[in-house]
């Protein structure tokens, strides 16, 4: 019998619909598992059992009474959130001290629409603190730890979701990108992890990081899944005005197991010095396996990608250093007791309620902000966006999608990079190009190291061509599938 924990999306829809199991089991079932695994492993900051049991029981009733639709392949699916997105009625930490406390008053729009479509909230996922870091170490309350090596991390910023979803403890997950939070957790863990192009999806309920770049995505454990969730959270929304009014990608169009004549570049500058050389033969591996399927592959150049670490770190602390004004011990969450008055009530409550790296991107980006700097930094970095923007262009005039890896190596041991921020930083190199041009992306595994540990390869695609990294993405499946090389995404 099938192990009801380890269903995708679109097959527990199929289970749902004919009666094989019902999502009051699915939920209970997860529940089970959570208990039993989550303590090694860390996913969760917040398990919603009780909701999820009676929106799971809600959605069972409406379907023996014939009210779902069966085109929804959504309905009764327990699915994971990031603790970074607003959910009605549940405590919102970004897995920060200063937000202790806080109860959301409403739900983030890809929340509420999940919600239209019956999906069961399962509960929240571990992060680093407002979404600032890569190994999800810089959570203020525990480390995730990565479910095919306990040892190692899951990845960042979203390694809660990541690890939830490759230990089968949720069907898939949302997260959050604005460097690479979604693509690098996933491919560390092993999952398929998208990041919209800037715009597809609201924003709006989304704990702002850095607003030019923040996207919500899917994880999950296949292709179609991310499809699926994608076409149920993106569109506009009046509550976001950088959000677009554009028709979801197509989901037959994008899920074609097929790559032939279709032209896949492979940036030279992301083979970079000092990578694994296992992540780098697995990505040329991935290459040729495109290649014998049909797909054409071509070398291309993306010559401003070595200023895209120095770029983002300026632009992104400027952001964050802005948006994060707001927790100021009045409004939101935690407040210091420790306060004479009421400047010393908002320094109080800053310095405790805020982590290290916190700090350290405010300070970052209140400097590169500062008047006699802004030229020679803010300005500076936006200048290189636009030459990194225009690389992309460039190569997207030629070709279909990109090859890449997502990150320089596997996922690394816990506590490995936690004293080098810079370290951890340039960890970040093949990922935040593409958040500051705004393009979509994707990780899927393409293999393991000799220790086992997932490989990501990341498909970049031109913005709002989601359709064309999902139709790689479909096909690489298959291609894996067909080598022998899809050991499975399960631990
Ligand atoms: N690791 C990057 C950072 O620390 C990206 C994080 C993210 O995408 N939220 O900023």
């Amino acid at each position: 019998m099938t192990d009801i924990n380890t269903l995708t999306v679109s097959r527990a829809a199929r289970m749902l619909q004919g009666g094989e199991c019902s999502s009051e089991e699915l939920v209970s079932s997860l529940v089970r598992l959570i208990q039993e695994r989550d303590g090694q492993i860390g996913a969760y900051l917040h398990l919603d059992e009780a909701g999820a049991l009676e929106q799971a029981r809600a959605i069972d009733r409406a379907r023996a009474k014939g009210n779902v639709d069966p085109s929804n392949l959504l309905a009764g699916v327990p699915i994971a959130v990031k603790d970074i997105l607003n959910v009605k009625g549940q405590p919102c930490t970004c897995a920060s001290r200063i937000l202790r406390g806080y109860v959301s008053p409403y739900d983030a729009t890809d929340v509420a629409r999940l919600r239209e479509c019956g999906v069961v909230l399962l509960g929240r996922t571990n992060m680093d603190e407002f979404g600032m870091g890569s190994s999800t170490e810089n959570s203020a309350f525990q480390v995730t730890h990565n479910p095919h090596s306990l040892d190692r991390v899951s990845g960042g910023s979203s390694g809660g979701s990541a690890a939830a979803v490759a230990a089968d403890m949720a069907i898939a997950a949302l997260g959050s990108d604005t460097g690479g939070s979604i693509r690098q957790p996933a491919s560390f863990c092993g999952c398929v992890g998208m990041k919209p192009s800037y715009g597809r999806v609201s924003r709006f309920g989304l704990t702002a990081f850095a607003s030019s770049l923040d996207q919500v995505g899917p994880i999950t454990k296949n292709v179609e899944d991310a499809a699926l969730l994608l076409e149920a959270i993106s569109g506009r929304d009046e509550m976001d005005s950088t959000s677009l009014d554009l028709e979801p990608p197509c989901r037959e169009g994008a899920l074609r197991r097929d790559l032939k004549g279709i032209r896949l570049g492979l940036p030279k500058e992301y083979f970079v010095k000092g990578m694994n050389p296992e992540v780098e033969a697995a990505v040329k591996s991935a290459a040729s396996l495109c290649s014998a399927a049909g797909a054409e592959i071509v070398e291309v150049s993306l010559p401003h990608t070595e200023y895209a670490i120095a770029a983002y770190y300026i632009i992104a602390t400027a952001e964050a250093s802005a948006n994060l004004a707001r927790f100021d011990g009045v409004r939101y969450g935690f407040r210091s007791d420790r306060a004479e008055d009421v400047l010393d009530m908002y320094e109080n409550t800053r310095a405790e309620g805020f982590g290290p790296e916190v700090k350290r991107r405010i300070i970052l980006g209140t400097y590169v902000l500062s008047s006699g700097y802004y030229e020679a930094y803010y300005l500076a970095a936006q200048k290189a966006r636009t030459l990194i923007r225009s690389d992309f262009e460039k190569a997207f005039k030629e070709c279909y999608a990109l090859l890449a890896p997502v990150a320089p190596t596997a996922a690394y041991k816990i506590g490995e990079k936690c004293d080098d921020p810079l370290e951890m930083y340039l960890g970040d190199a093949l990922t935040v190009p593409a958040s500051l041009a705004g393009i979509c992306g994707m990780s899927i595994p393409c293999g393991q190291t000799t220790d086992d540990l997932p490989i990501g390869l990341q498909i970049l695609g031109p913005a709002f061509r989601e359709e064309n990294i999902l139709r790689v993405g479909y096909a690489f499946e298959e291609v894996l599938e067909r080598a022998g090389k899809s050991e499975g995404r399960g631990v």
